[in-house]
């Protein structure tokens, strides 16, 4: 079976009475559709990913959308799936689309500079400009632009100072990216504030360079914030990462478990954990530590609650970039 995903976000202003309306009535509109997801909404606009099970749902989605916020669908990051890869429809209020605490942001007003990938091809043959990752360091673990500075920052609020560390000319030429270009628009007004004057960012992100452009500047596979984990260079699902069960992170290390012998994935730094090495989840880690010479069962109601944590972690995250 297959689903339909795309991202989508606009920065468009949205009176405060108007956001609970907007709520209901995009909640109400993607559940008759059996569509699920998560939106954003704030007085600034709106920052979205979602799946849908027909074409035809996906079609009047996006078609509303438009409407309501004036996209066109050149806006619209679109990807598949074999599997619904949300559990629900959220429909969010918030300060921000994408948080940084600059709220009610109009980039407009700062006058970003947006490259197509095919333009970004083309400015990162200048020797002399630096290609900066604005992703968090979890998300470039999996994959970055060829020769980008990973900032190695743990939320996107961070951003601001690490980009200061970095010591760079204030009239460096900083080229931007991140995963659906959002972030880069309130990053440049970050970039900018601390004197840089010659800052370009990546549109619509890695999503849109890898749809025309796979297999080229952008290495690895792209992390996205929902069950997919990354996806690959041909935006399809990622076949190499799964959630670790013990902690949520992407993990890609085939163990084999000792207690209920099922294979599964675990992340590096829990496989180098006695207590989560060779344990293919948080029961069988327990229940291995009580009875270590006893084989068990896998608990499927335990890998649900596990599967749960890592969904759970994710929506929790706060710098999300959907
Ligand atoms: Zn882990
Ligand atoms: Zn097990």
């Amino acid at each position: 079976m297959k689903y339909f995903v795309t991202t989508f976000y606009k920065f468009i202003p949205i009176k405060q009475e108007q956001l609970k309306a907007t709520q209901e009535h995009f909640k109400d509109f993607a559940k008759k559709r059996n569509i699920k997801g998560l939106m954003l909404i704030a007085m600034e606009g709106i920052n979205s990913t979602i799946c849908a099970p027909t074409e035809e749902g996906f079609r009047e989605l996006k078609e509303e959308i438009k409407k309501w916020f004036s996209l066109t669908d050149k806006d619209f990051k679109d990807s598949y799936s074999h599997k619904q890869i949300f559990r629900i429809i959220k429909v969010a209020i918030r300060k921000e689309i994408v948080t940084l605490n600059l709220p009610n942001y109009k980039p407009e007003a700062h006058n970003p500079k947006h490259l197509t990938p095919t333009e970004w091809n083309e400015a990162i043959k200048d020797r002399d400009a630096v290609i900066v990752d604005t992703r968090n360091w979890y998300e470039n673990n999996l994959g970055m632009m060829k020769n980008a500075i990973d900032l190695r920052i743990d939320e996107f609020t961070e951003f601001k100072n690490k980009l200061q560390e970095l010591n760079l000319p204030k009239d460096k030429k900083i080229l931007m990216y991140c995963t659906g270009g959002i972030r880069c628009e309130k990053a440049h007004k970050e970039a900018q504030d601390l004197g840089y004057s010659n800052v370009f960012q990546l549109k619509d992100g890695i999503l849109r360079y890898l749809e025309e452009y796979p297999n080229r500047e952008f290495e690895g596979e792209c992390f996205v914030f929902d069950e997919r984990v990354a996806v690959d260079q041909n935006l399809r699902p990622s076949a190499t990462y799964a959630f670790c069960p013990h902690c949520g992170q992407p993990a890609k290390t085939i163990q084999h478990c000792k207690r209920c012998d099922t294979h599964y994935k675990i992340c590096n730094s829990c496989a180098n954990n006695s207590k989560t090495n060779e344990l293919c989840s948080k029961d069988c880690a327990y229940q291995y530590r009580r009875f270590p010479n006893k084989k068990g069962e896998k608990q499927l109601q335990g890998y649900k609650a596990v599967k749960q944590n890592a969904y759970f972690l994710n929506q929790t995250r706060k710098n999300r970039d959907l």
